[in-house]
């Protein structure tokens, strides 16, 4: 099944009647690479503040309703200690393109929590950048970027993003990171408006030619403060028929279950492992910030503390029939 042709992608996509078959494939897939171990990693949203407008996106900077928050470095730092002592090795620090965060700032605090805990890994997902930064982040200690490309047909693209925004530009800066020699992560949503069977497929071509270590995928989820509050939300179905022609196709690859994906279903997060995902991102935010990092409407975990949430997801993890592990989880390639 790694060397489907366009055509048979496109008519496993297109309906359920392989997916009792894909998503055993896939779980056989994982269990061989990776057994059962679930990797976690603790996601600090360190500030909303977006200078862009992605149409689908509910801290877009045109959104005047949105409450903006930014965490200081002291809080940054007191998340981080937080994670280490609930067992994270790795941490990832997600923002919006906020120009307050200059990369002499985002290279003090990715140092600073590089010196306190030199055996976890950094991630940073901040958005594009130019090679000299992205260069200088992984200089001060960052091992990761995560940077999803949302949709590889540019056309597609446009309509998702305002003129300001591009393709080419985003392919760059994946391909920079990767030269850089980030561990890097792309990845797109599942259902976004006007995307065809065709996008998805060129998705997973663009991704056979990037070979990231992560692939994040969810489904798009609509917000009622963007351009696209009429469009429907993508689907449950969809999205784990995705992750598990991901796990074929990318045998290696550290997949995530999604806050999307457990925000559509109350078990969407276990559907996913069951489906091949291989990792987990608990909110470690303090629990004042976590509804203001909207992105898309109904967000789950927004409640708990970075403890209850940990153990939440352990008996999750638990119960989709894997295990919850607490090293760095590098990729197995
Ligand atoms: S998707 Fe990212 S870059 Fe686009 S508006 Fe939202 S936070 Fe900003």
């Amino acid at each position: 099944m790694q060397n489907l042709t366009d055509k048979e992608l496109i008519e496993i996509i297109n309906t359920d009647k392989y997916d009792e078959e894909l998503f055993n494939k896939a779980d056989a897939i994982r269990r061989e690479r990776y057994g059962t171990d679930v990797y976690i990693r603790g996601l600090i949203e360190f500030t909303n503040y977006c200078k862009n407008n992605c149409y689908y996106c509910g801290i877009r900077a045109g959104n005047k309703n949105a409450i903006r928050y930014r965490l200081t470095k002291e809080e940054i730092l007191s998340c981080s200690a937080e994670g280490y002592a609930l067992g994270f090795r790795t941490f990832v620090l997600q923002g919006g393109e906020d120009p307050y965060f200059t990369d002499d700032k985002i290279c003090d605090i990715v140092s600073s929590i590089r010196e306190k805990y030199p055996d976890c890994a950094i991630t940073l997902s901040i958005g594009e950048k130019s090679r000299d930064s992205y260069k200088a982040y992984f200089d001060a200690g960052a091992n990761r970027y995560l940077l999803r490309h949302e949709t590889a047909t540019c056309e597609h693209y446009n309509m998702l993003h305002p003129s300001s925004m591009s393709l080419d530009v985003r392919k760059r800066c994946l391909y920079d990171l990767r030269e850089i020699g980030y561990q890097v992560g792309s990845g797109f949503m599942v259902g976004s408006p006007y995307q065809t069977t065709e996008n998805l497929v060129s998705d997973l071509r663009f991704l056979q030619d990037l070979s990231p270590d992560m692939i994040g995928i969810g489904p798009y989820i609509t917000h009622k403060e963007t351009p696209f509050a009429d469009k429907p939300s993508g689907t449950l179905e969809l999205t784990l028929r995705m992750i598990a022609l991901l796990r074929i196709m990318f045998p290696y690859a550290l997949l995530p279950a999604t806050t999307a994906l457990g925000s559509i279903h109350p078990e969407g997060r276990e559907k996913g492992l069951k489906a091949g995902a291989n990792v987990v991102m608990p909110n470690l935010s303090p629990v004042r910030v976590r509804k203001l990092y909207d992105l898309y409407e109904n967000k789950i975990c927004t409640g708990d503390e970075a403890a209850e949430c940990r153990v939440c997801l352990e008996k999750r993890v638990q119960n989709a029939g894997y295990k919850i592990v607490t090293h760095r989880g590098d990729v197995l390639r």
